[in-house]
């Protein structure tokens, strides 16, 4: 899946899927973000990143923190459903 597919969240805000802000530990302390663009889709409403393999089956909302399913997502156009 594309890291620019977007989605509504509850809220109203378009929000980007982006790219995989999973932290990873480094050997000698501290933290790296994952940053991967690539995403598999292994069922309708989950996707894994290609880079770490975490399994996503949602998004949080930058703005306001709500929840967003992956297959808000995969939906080709964000208009097409409302609720
Ligand atoms: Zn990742
Ligand atoms: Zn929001």
């Amino acid at each position: 899946m594309n890291h620019k597919a977007e989605a509504t969240c509850p809220n109203g805000h378009i929000v980007e899927l982006g790219v995989c802000t999973m932290k990873k530990k480094k050997f000698f302390g501290g933290e790296k973000v994952c940053g991967s663009k690539g995403y598999i889709e292994i069922s309708p409403d989950e996707i894994q990143c290609v880079g770490c393999k975490t399994i996503y089956s949602y998004k949080l909302c930058p703005i306001c923190n709500a929840e967003i399913p992956i297959s808000a997502f995969q939906k080709k156009s964000f208009f097409s459903k409302l609720g």
